[in-house]
């Protein structure tokens, strides 16, 4: 009996290191799939079309939403965001964990599509760590930065809506605890109640004398 995989959702504020903990868990745990999502922003340096993101125009991606091959999507920051339907689904049923790393609003829609799905938040250290994280990255202008930060103050108040919470300091550390919150759902009882159905009615049939 193949257990479906579990969904996993990944959100944290804009410079929490979200990419480099989600590139870290895949490359040490090959257990996880990684969905790659579909954008209209455009590529940074370094950045390639397949790999971070799927990059399209807002005319190719208002195609995607119209025939609905997106699980969710969201805007934000004037550019959208979504998750493509088939592979997302394609790995479940072949028992694979999925994750997203997706942003606050389209986590809401998965939770409210998918009641099982795990859903974990990246906290920073502290504020001031975060700020120098997205500056020191180097990759967007002082606008933009400005423009991230005022989101990530906007979600913090959506919080509430997720099952844990990580704090990404030490990075390995983090993964690890990414990984075991992850196979603890795999645990949980009502994800379990076909095979806790079949040893129940196994051990009937002892107690009938069969
Ligand atoms: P970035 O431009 O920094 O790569 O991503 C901006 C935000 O969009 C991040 O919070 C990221 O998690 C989120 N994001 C990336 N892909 C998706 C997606 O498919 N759906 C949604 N709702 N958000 C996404």
């Amino acid at each position: 009996m193949i257990q479906k995989g579990i969904l996993v959702v990944v959100s944290g504020f804009s410079g929490v290191g979200k990419g480099t903990l989600m590139k870290k868990l895949v490359e040490k745990y090959d257990d996880y799939a990684l969905s790659i999502s579909a954008t209209t922003r455009d590529p940074r340096e370094g950045e390639t079309d397949g790999r971070e993101y799927f990059f399209h125009t807002k005319e190719e991606f208002q195609k995607m939403i119209d025939q609905e091959e997106l699980v969710e999507y969201a805007s934000y920051c004037d550019n959208f965001y979504g998750t493509p339907k088939k592979y997302v689904e394609d790995q479940m049923r072949q028992g694979r964990d999925v994750i997203l790393e997706i942003e606050i609003q389209g986590a809401l829609k998965i939770k409210a599509k998918y009641p099982d799905a795990l859903l974990l938040f990246v906290m920073p250290p502290s504020a001031a760590e975060l700020k120098e994280r997205l500056v020191g990255r180097g990759t967007e202008t002082e606008e933009v930065i400005a423009a991230r930060l005022k989101r990530a103050s906007e979600e913090s108040d959506g919080m509430e809506a997720y099952d844990y919470m990580l704090v990404n300091d030490r990075l390995e550390e983090c993964v690890e605890q990414m990984h075991t919150l992850i196979s603890a759902q795999r645990h949980r009882v009502n994800r379990n109640l076909e095979f806790i159905e079949k040893i129940r009615t196994e051990v009937k049939r002892f107690t009938k004398g069969e």
